[in-house]
């Protein structure tokens, strides 16, 4: 898989490139090879790059705390309208920091202007998305952190894009900059209001591409003008079940939640739901992320897709209590989801009864599960569906 940086012989997560006949498909696009990388952004520079670079616009060191003050604490990265930075510079400036990462394509509102998603160009015309939630207690952005994902798990629309390319951690940032500063101008229901939470649960598997991600997860969290001031217990990390991710992560003491999509109970139907499984099993990634919880006294969060005739019925949610149970009490909260079909899919929703009937079984053995809210199902609410149906468009 590409987190890895092509000049390292070791991959960061302990992901190796896969290819199709691997233990886990890795799909690269056809589109791959010979993309260049995204232009720097104040956000993928060191303090230190950051000064270095303003030295050689004739710039003292002040005037990079400024820029950061109108980025980290302003959502900010319109240089034009920075009245306090010199006017003969902004130019020059907007150019040297603030190259435009990512252009709006489309943005679908539902939920009675609640949830927002909007696809994203990249430089390279690759497509991406992020979804705005606002809830009565909270307003929750999910990112994106890679082009496409490619760990090839059938039900999903992500997967069947392949790995474009990772996102850089400016690119990353600026989803969250952008739906910061959407927030505070009141462009979701509601009225103005601050963006509380982010979660990395967009297209991609986070623990792909680590480094970036950790920069991204070091700026969302900072207190301005380091970051933009979203608490680090407020971000979620999401994994297929990366298991060198989640060991790095918990080494990382930052308290950010970590969510593991399991979606399967046995090594055998996970084999089949998560090519991944093949590679890091059901054990090694429950003992992992039980291991995280312990480092990081944070719940995790088991992901679980509903799949109606699959993965729904009593008997599996009976063997993921017994396997949660095994850990100890109280360690994990499960969020059973109902599937968004994606169009000319054999995996479907679960039937509510069923979906009722696999809470009440994880609930009398005393595990804490929530089936969890889909916003946004009127507007392709399935991760990756909005790019895969632009990039079929796009084919066509
Ligand atoms: S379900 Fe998640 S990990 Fe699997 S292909 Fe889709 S985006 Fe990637």
């Amino acid at each position: 898989m590409t987190s890895l940086d092509s000049q390292q012989s070791t991959p960061e997560t302990g992901i190796t490139e896969g290819g199709t006949g691997g233990a886990f498909r890795d799909v690269l696009s056809k589109r791959h090879s010979h993309r260049g990388k995204p232009p720097v952004h104040f956000a993928d520079m060191t303090k230190e790059e950051r000064i270095e670079a303003a030295k050689d616009m004739g710039l003292p060191k002040f005037r990079v705390n400024q820029l950061a003050s109108h980025y980290y604490g302003h959502f900010n990265a319109d240089v034009a309208t920075f009245s306090d930075f010199p006017a003969a510079q902004r130019e020059q400036a907007a150019e040297k920091f603030f190259p435009t990462l990512i252009s709006e394509v489309t943005r679908q509102v539902a939920d009675d202007g609640m949830t927002i998603k909007t696809l994203w160009n990249l430089f390279d015309n690759s497509k991406i998305e992020s979804v705005l939630m606002r809830y009565p207690s909270r307003t929750t952005l999910c990112i994106s952190s890679q082009v496409g994902c490619g760990m090839g798990c059938p039900f999903c629309a992500t997967g069947k894009l392949g790995l474009t390319r990772n996102m850089s951690a400016g690119e990353i940032v600026e989803q969250v900059r952008v739906a910061a500063a959407m927030m505070e101008r009141g462009e979701v229901a509601g009225g103005p209001g601050r963006l509380s939470n982010v979660v990395f649960m967009g297209m991609g598997e986070p623990m792909g591409n680590y480094k970036s991600i950790m920069s991204a997860v070091r700026q969302i969290s900072a207190l301005p003008p380091e970051g933009f001031g979203i608490s680090a217990r407020n971000i979620t990390v999401s994994t297929v079940g990366v298991v060198p991710g989640i060991r790095k992560l918990a080494e990382e003491h930052i308290p950010v939640r970590l969510a593991v999509s399991l979606h399967a109970p046995s090594d055998e139907l996970r084999d089949e739901l998560v090519p991944m499984n093949r590679r890091f099993n059901t054990t090694q990634v429950l003992d992992a992320a039980h291991d995280y919880y312990l480092a990081s006294k944070r719940r995790v969060s088991i992901e679980y897709a509903l799949m109606r005739g699959i993965n729904d019925q009593a008997e599996h949610a009976r063997l993921l209590a017994k396997r949660l149970n095994h850990y100890g009490d109280d360690w994990a909260h499960v969020n059973p989801i109902p599937l968004n079909p994606i169009e000319g899919s054999k995996w479907t929703a679960s039937k509510p009864e069923d979906e009722r009937q696999f809470l009440d079984i994880l609930h009398r053995a005393g595990i804490a599960a929530t089936l969890r809210d889909t916003r946004g199902q009127d507007i392709d609410g399935a991760c990756g569906q909005l790019a895969a149906k632009t990039k079929q468009a796009e084919n066509r």
